[in-house]
């Protein structure tokens, strides 16, 4: 077999570590990709296949990218879930003995990527790392390397719970032990859109030990171990900004799975899976995006200590009545940048002189907003303004230091302001005194020569030089001027005196953009001194930054504060769904109260479909989210108990799972509601059963209203189309009717989207289909269809007497189509009881109260039905 060169045998050697990710090999002034690679890049990134020669017996399929243009084929593939590493020409090659050193100097992946469009400003970009324990206890830890903040906790349960939290993050990237179970993997790829890495390490890294100090638990320290050796082997350089690890408890938080994340649109819509129409699109009135990831990860972590949540609300309030004081802090918030991931850039050492400019303008704000948060007089934000360093010496030693504006590029001057380094002026005084002797220069030529147009001009490869257009030439006989260059209309020429002067400004201004390059560097390490207290001031913005952002919602939009209640109750006065209410036109939205106290845990929702059950339903939750965000909330009252957790199986089945069917995703819902709901919980429960066959889903229905009813206790909202259900109440004590009315004008229905007490008497399912607008001779034969099951039903009913546990139909015109096809069957289910129910209904006759005829009548129903048996 041929061999390849000694190039493609490195190439080799360096990709057998790299075999997950794009190798982008340099090769000169490009990164080329070889084998698959090359394949895969080429139709990803849609850039030219070629081949190379590369001693084999055959040809090796190749493509490249120019590596200036390098970091915009990266971002692509890193957001298509990539990972791409970069091999740099460690040598010079000039100076390199054989082939040219080469190494991987970083990989760059979802989870670590620094900077580009990739990384939304206002959304965090979350590497995770879970590690299973023998004994069932998950730890999952995760970090924005962007921003150095790292959090790590433990949690009891599955894999689905763990998908759940990491969900919740968005987590790009997550990394697992190397021989994680296939089926975990999949489980967790079907699910969620994330990049999954291994790293077996789970000792705590060199010179990383203060990261974990903190932690007390081994489990703990095991788990950010794994993530810190990834990121290590990684990114190949300093971590240094990376924030102590935080440990949280999951109980910390109202808990929220992942459907019913999805389910009441916490971050993104069902539909479009965008920000927009999602709660954290109608609260982002965040200025800083500090502050906009800040309220992103508060939504979907609503609080559970009363106390604390006050403490936002309380500050919420004092913002709302203190205007001037909230407009001054949005006014002086506008000015502040990125503080957190500038932080983080200058770790990685990627920043410029303009992100030390923009660290300088937001510095230059803190004095304010520091003075406006003291203004509130409220204990809680006079403590945090107490601890806060405003970073003053860092900010001055920028002002001294860079100039307003500088260059994108750090290394060709133009950065450091005069007076600011010695050795530097005295460059840059040599390069300037040097200038002015070239315009004397001029001056002297001009008055010599007589040629009033003569000038001195500059370009970078002829150096200086004196032109003198071509009308003048005969004026210049000196053999001092040597020529250098031809114009069209002029000519070029230097002296030796020029020469000179040329060479001594050169090197200066060699030597000062060098020496500014360097001053930079050295600024550029001081400032790592204060990364911890950027971040801390990043944080103390981001924070304020969310609870003006409630505040002002909570103006805009007439919000009220929301009060706890210790005896578990919900009481909530002209409700309304946050986000309808916003996308509807003036004032259509009907606003609906709600209450659930002890004796009073269950709603059963009926109402026609289209009527607004399920938007009720979401009402109910998002305002207590809100209220536990520590937010005000929309109604005009609102009396709510602290919830540990909300559960959801509300609206179309968005999230099929492959190979599930939606019933089944139904059921596995109503099980987690069902097996972890407690007595504080809210479950929202919206047309269970409706996947599967009538009675199948109506029996099913009314088991799990009973189980939660008996079990648990939970405050439940359960809407559902199956109006025998609403007899339960009779049955179950703490269940109560209600019913979102709709009226029929004119052979149409009319929906009145008002919640009211009792059940719903009609279903309008023909009336919906007629406001679909499916064709009239269509919605005319299903009336006429309907029209004669019901006849046909009415006469199974009149055969019959009603008692609950039969689960007679009732006037319910969607279950008589399925009546009428079960009419023979249910016949023979009802007949055994026949009997007795005949008996029953004679007890139950008031012959006081009759005519001799209705009591003939009566006597000859109940014969022929025994008779019919
Ligand atoms: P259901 O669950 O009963 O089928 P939805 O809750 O999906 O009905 O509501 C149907 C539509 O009715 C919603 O898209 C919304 O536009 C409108 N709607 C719901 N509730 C209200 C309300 N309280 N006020 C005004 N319009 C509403």
């Amino acid at each position: 077999m041929a061999k390849y060169t000694p190039m493609i045998e490195q190439y080799l050697r360096i990709k057998a570590d790299y075999t997950d990710a794009f190798l982008f090999f340099r090769l000169g002034d490009f990164y080329e990709m070889f084998f698959e690679d090359a394949l895969k890049a080429s139709q990803e990134l849609e850039i030219t296949l070629t081949s190379r020669d590369g001693g084999g017996t055959e040809r090796i399929p190749m493509c490249g990218v120019p590596h200036h243009s390098a970091q915009n084929y990266i971002q692509q593939l890193i957001e298509k879930g990539f990972k791409v590493a970069i091999c740099e020409q460690t040598e010079n090659p000039k100076q390199a003995k054989g082939v040219v050193k080469r190494e991987v100097v970083q990989l760059i992946t979802p989870g670590t990527v620094m900077d580009g469009k990739v990384l939304d400003e206002k959304d965090n970009n979350f590497i995770a790392s879970v590690t299973d324990f023998e004994d069932g206890t998950f730890g999952v830890i995760y970090s924005d390397l962007t921003t150095g903040e790292s959090k790590v906790t433990l949690l009891q349960g599955d894999w689905i719970d763990v998908i759940g939290e990491l969900y919740g993050l968005s987590a790009r990237e997550v990394i697992l032990r190397d021989d994680i179970e296939q089926h975990v993997e999949k489980l967790i790829k079907e699910r969620i859109p994330v990049t999954i890495s291994h790293e077996e390490r789970v000792n705590t890294p060199e010179g990383l030990e203060n990261l974990v100090e903190g932690l007390e638990q081994n489990k703990l320290r095991k788990t950010s171990g794994r993530l810190f050796n990834y990121l290590l082997r990684t990114q190949k350089r300093s971590l240094g900004h990376l924030q102590p690890v935080e440990y949280y408890q999951i109980n910390q938080y109202m808990k929220l799975d992942l459907h019913s994340k999805r389910n009441l649109e916490l971050v993104e819509t069902i539909r479009t899976k965008g920000k927009k129409g999602s709660l954290l699109w109608l609260l982002d009135k965040t200025i800083t995006a500090m502050g906009g990831r800040m309220l992103r990860q508060w939504i979907e972590r609503p609080l559970l200590k009363e106390q604390s949540i006050n403490e936002r609300l309380s500050i919420v309030s004092t913002l709302l009545e203190q205007f001037f004081e909230r407009e001054g802090l949005r006014e002086r918030l506008k000015e502040v940048y990125d503080l957190e991931r500038l932080a983080g850039r200058v770790a990685f050492g990627n920043v410029n002189a303009r992100d030390l400019i923009q660290l300088k303008k937001s510095l230059e704000q803190i004095p304010d907003i520091l003075e406006l948060v003291s203004k509130l007089d409220h204990s809680y934000t006079t403590k945090l303004v107490s601890e806060i360093d405003p970073c003053s010496e860092l900010r001055e030693m920028l002002d001294e230091g860079i100039h307003e504006h500088p260059p994108l590029s750090v290394k060709e001057g133009g950065i450091i302001k005069d007076g600011f380094h010695e050795a530097l002026d005295r460059y840059r005084d040599a390069s300037r005194n040097g200038k002015e002797w070239i315009a004397a220069l001029e001056k002297k030529e001009r008055e010599q020569t007589g040629i009033r147009s003569l000038k001195i001009g500059y370009n970078k490869i002829f150096g200086y030089f004196i032109e003198v257009t071509k009308a003048n030439l005969h004026l210049l006989d000196d053999d001092r001027y040597e020529r250098k260059q031809t114009l069209s209309n002029a000519e070029r020429y230097i002296t030796p005196e020029l020469k000179e002067k040329e060479s001594l400004i050169l090197e200066a201004e060699e030597k000062s953009v060098e020496l500014e390059y360097e001053i930079f560097l050295e600024l550029r390490e001081q400032v790592k001194q204060f990364i911890p207290s950027l971040q801390a001031l990043a944080k103390f913005v981001s924070e304020m930054d969310v609870l003006q952002c409630f505040a002002t919602i909570s103006d805009e939009y007439g919000y009220v504060r929301p009060e706890f209640s210790k005896e578990r109750k919900v009481e909530i006065h002209s409700g309304r769904h946050p986000v309808v209410e916003k996308v509807m036109h003036d004032n259509e939205y009907v606003a609906n109260g709600c209450l659930l106290e002890q004796g009073r845990e269950i709603l059963l929702i009926t109402g026609p479909n289209m009527s607004g059950k399920s938007t009720y339903m979401r009402q109910v939750a998002l305002t207590a989210i809100l209220a536990q965000i520590g937010c005000f909330v929309p109604a005009e009252k609102a009396v709510l108990p602290i919830f540990d957790q909300v559960f959801t199986r509300i609206g179309a089945a968005d999230d099929l799972v492959a190979g599930q069917s939606t019933f089944m995703v139904e059921m596995l819902e109503a099980k987690n509601a069902l097996t972890k709901a407690t007595q504080d919980s809210l479950i929202l429960l919206d047309e269970i059963g409706r996947g599967t066959s009538t009675y199948d889903g109506m029996a099913l229905a009314q088991a799990i209203i009973e189980y939660i009813h008996n079990e648990i206790g939970a405050k439940t909202l359960f809407s559902t189309h199956y109006h025998e259900l609403t007899e339960l109440e009779q049955m179950l004590s703490h269940l109560q009717n209600v019913h979102v009315r709709a009226v029929e004008e004119n052979g149409r229905v009319v929906f009145l989207h008002k919640v009211q007490e009792g059940a719903a008497d009609r279903s309008y399912g023909i009336h919906v289909a007629e406001l679909a607008e499916l064709p009239a001779p269509l919605i005319e034969r299903a009336k006429m269809i309907l029209a004669d099951l019901e006849s046909q039903n009415q006469q199974v009913n009149s055969e019959e007497v009603s008692t609950i546990d039969t689960m007679e139909p009732s006037e319910d015109k969607q279950l008589s189509f399925f009546v009428a096809e079960n009419k023979v069957k249910e016949k023979e289910l009802k007949s055994s009881k026949q009997e007795n129910n005949v008996v029953e209904a004679l007890l139950q006759l008031d012959l006081l109260e009759m005519t001799p005829i209705d009591a003939m009548n009566e006597l000859y129903k109940l014969q022929k039905k025994l008779k019919n048996n």
